[in-house]
């Protein structure tokens, strides 16, 4: 265990440092960086920090390209980044939570605020660390997370194989999502991402059906007992629904709305794992994003 949380300033102006240093060394291991470039450096090094405090308006690379960096980068898109800027209009602090700053603090700061901000975004990251590693349910969406999928895979198929029956799995993954992101910001993929959880749960009658979020933007879903044409219905209508929500999406080169491509395969429980009907699924998948994206081919 570490003894004390570190925050990583970062800012042009050393006398900007100096006084955060002073206000938060006695409580953090403090770290700076005077530019964008150190920053995503130390982000993405093997000692992260926990928080990063984080100045908009600097020379060569500004604060709003360096969230959207390290937003990116799965390494670093989980440390909670707090602006400190003196443009403090409500369009720029729009901006910068869309890029999926935790908060946005003005100048001239006050440093009691900005101690209390500092603690509460480390404990909340915390508490949201602990939840996520005791828990099945997936933090941003709400379903369930790859490690309940693992599990609900290996207990169907073990279901299966004692009554001689066919799992089928759909692999789906949402189309061009890295320029969704790019062009309308993090926390627009964030409610994109819920929006599309909701639609394929939506899609699902069955009680043993199972939807889980399985990574990014890849979904994953098990219908026990479901032969293939009955899983390709059920694709089918999950790929509808998606697109019937119709969330515009101009950088998508498939479609101008958000759109999903589907692999499909269904299996006799037969061997010792699912690990085979998984990897046919996935292959399914890749078919269908070479064969134009938008679509579902079944393995
Ligand atoms: P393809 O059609 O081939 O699937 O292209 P793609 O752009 O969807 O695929 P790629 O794997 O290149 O990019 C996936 C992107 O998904 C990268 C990342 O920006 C985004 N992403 C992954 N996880 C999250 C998340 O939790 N939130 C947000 N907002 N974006 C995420
Ligand atoms: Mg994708
Ligand atoms: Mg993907």
């Amino acid at each position: 265990m570490k003894d004390k949380d570190s925050v990583l300033i970062v800012d042009d102006t050393p006398v900007n440092i100096k006084v955060l240093v002073q206000a938060l060394k006695s409580s953090y291991r403090m770290r700076v960086a005077n530019g964008g470039k150190d920053a995503l450096s130390i982000a993405a090094s093997d000692d992260p920090p926990d928080i990063i405090l984080l100045d908009v308006m600097m020379p060569e690379m500004d604060g709003y390209e360096v969230c959207r960096r390290l937003k990116q980068n799965p390494q670093t898109m989980s440390i909670p980044v707090i602006f400190v800027t003196a443009m403090s209009d409500s369009d720029n602090e729009t901006f910068g939570l869309n890029l999926g700053a935790v908060d946005y603090i003005s100048k001239p700061f006050s440093l009691p605020v900005v101690k209390a901000r500092v603690r509460t975004h480390l404990q909340l990251k915390q508490r949201t660390d602990m939840l996520e590693n005791m828990s099945m349910i997936d933090g941003l969406t709400g379903i369930a997370n790859r490690r309940s999928f693992d599990q609900t895979l290996e207990q169907e198929w073990g279901r299966g194989r004692r009554n001689g029956s066919v799992l089928s799995l759909i692999m789906i993954d949402i189309d061009n999502f890295k320029a969704y992101n790019d062009n309308y910001g993090h926390g627009a993929g964030d409610e994109c991402l819920r929006l599309v959880a909701k639609a394929i749960q939506s899609s699902l009658s069955r009680s043993g059906d199972f939807v889980g979020r399985y990574g990014g933007e890849e979904f994953v879903v098990l219908l026990p007992e479901c032969e293939n044409d009955g899983a390709l219905a059920v694709a089918e209508n999950i790929r509808c629904k998606v697109e019937e929500l119709n969330i515009l999406h101009e950088f998508s080169g498939t479609a101008d709305h958000i759109t999903i491509s589907l692999g499909v395969k269904s299996m006799l429980c037969e061997g010792e794992n699912g690990a085979e009907l998984l990897h046919k699924a996935d292959q399914a998948l890749y078919c269908a994003k070479e064969n134009g994206r938008n679509r579902l081919v079944a393995g």
